[in-house]
């Protein structure tokens, strides 16, 4: 069996390591005789296996004891709705202020409309969605509720490499693409939310870590599922969880702890996008339109000099097991996801194709 390079935006690589541990404890997990799918959620050995994710996930990123952390479903863009809902029940008029950097963050505001109003306090779209508007001319209504931004736009590439300080406005940010890539300081944030399908694990279960003084704003109409101070209360077991994709996340949080945790991810992940992006911009072939400062260390969108190559690409590209390179329809050419999961020497193999291919088509 031969894995292939996998660049996928997400669902995404997921560790050999982890695979394969979770193939050897599939039928038998914990001398049960049964796979961790087959018993209950409110077994102790579930629970505690739970417990110990959680415990993990708070290591890796030392998430302050003042922070709530849950295990939910309907991925990141429940939250989009969710996060109005849970935040702004205290409010007559809510005002919820967002920053504009491409396709996800557009769609989070979009449904915080329904729950808010919304200000655009700065609009990458004035730049093509290739830059993040300076700090110092972002216009940041003092009512409002909170600020929605997201860290890493996942289809266009375009990442903040930095928090911004925004007074006494609570941060809240979808980190889906970037969460775990490197180490992050959460007290700057008032709630952080993932869908794990990227570098936590398998698609269906979604993080929401969430300061515990923020949880008596519930709007009443909430479900009681998606209710953060319920789902707190109940160890985020108010209803069965993804038990299967709770578990692999757990794997994965080992995984991360054994690479040394997320200052060797990081370090790692810097020299990955480094490397690729200077192997881009040195070749009139490629192309990459990202200012470089605001350059994601996990998603490297990339044109070829004529679009009527892309087919003959990623055709070779497959032919050597490097898969998953299709850029979005919205940016077109191709786009390398270069999460935790995928190793350097898949960014080594992608840029030697990328060479090889220039020379003959070039
Ligand atoms: N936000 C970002 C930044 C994403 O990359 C994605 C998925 N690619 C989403 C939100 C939507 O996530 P989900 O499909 O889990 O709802």
């Amino acid at each position: 069996m031969t894995r292939a390079f996998n660049f996928c935006a997400g669902p995404a690589a997921l560790p050999d390591e982890v695979l394969l541990q979770a193939q050897a404890e599939l039928l038998d997990w914990q001398q049960m005789g049964i796979s961790v799918m087959e018993i209950s959620h409110r077994h102790a050995a579930f629970e505690s296996m739970a417990a110990e994710a959680e415990q993990d996930l708070r290591d890796l990123l030392q998430v302050p004891d003042d922070y709530a952390v849950l295990f939910m479903q309907g991925g990141a863009t429940a939250q989009f709705s969710l996060i109005p809902m849970n935040l702004l029940g205290k409010e007559a008029d809510p005002l919820v202020a967002c920053v504009n950097t491409g396709i996800w963050s557009q769609k989070a505001t979009a449904e915080a409309a329904r729950y808010a109003k919304t200000h655009i306090v700065a609009d990458a779209q004035t730049f093509q969605n290739t830059t993040i508007p300076p700090l110092v001319e972002w216009d940041i209504p003092k009512q409002a509720s909170y600020l929605h931004y997201t860290p890493n736009e996942t289809i266009g590439g375009l990442e903040f490499h930095f928090v911004p300080e925004v007074e006494s406005i609570p941060l809240v940010v979808d980190m889906s693409s970037t969460l775990l890539s490197r180490p992050i300081d959460v007290s700057k944030f008032a709630l952080i939310y993932a869908g794990a399908q990227k570098n936590i694990g398998p698609a269906g279960i979604t993080l929401v870590i969430v300061r515990k003084d923020l949880l008596d704003r519930v709007m009443p109409s909430t479900p009681s599922v998606f209710n953060y101070q319920r789902i707190a209360d109940h160890g985020s077991m108010l209803n069965t969880p993804p038990t299967f994709a709770w578990y692999l996340s757990g794997l994965v949080f080992k995984w991360l702890k054994r690479q040394g945790g997320l200052s060797a991810m990081a370090e790692i992940n810097k020299r990955k996008a480094t490397k690729l992006y200077r192997f881009i911009d040195e070749s009139d072939f490629y192309h990459n339109p990202i200012d470089p400062d605001c350059r994601s260390w996990m998603n490297v969108p990339f044109t070829l000099k004529d679009d009527a190559l892309n087919a003959c690409f990623l055709q070779e590209a497959e032919a050597n097991k490097l898969m998953n390179l299709k850029g979005h329809r919205s940016v077109g050419g191709m786009r390398a996801s270069i999460y935790n999961a995928v190793p350097e020497q898949a960014v080594d193999v992608l840029i030697d194709l990328m060479k090889d291919f220039e020379k003959r088509r070039g």
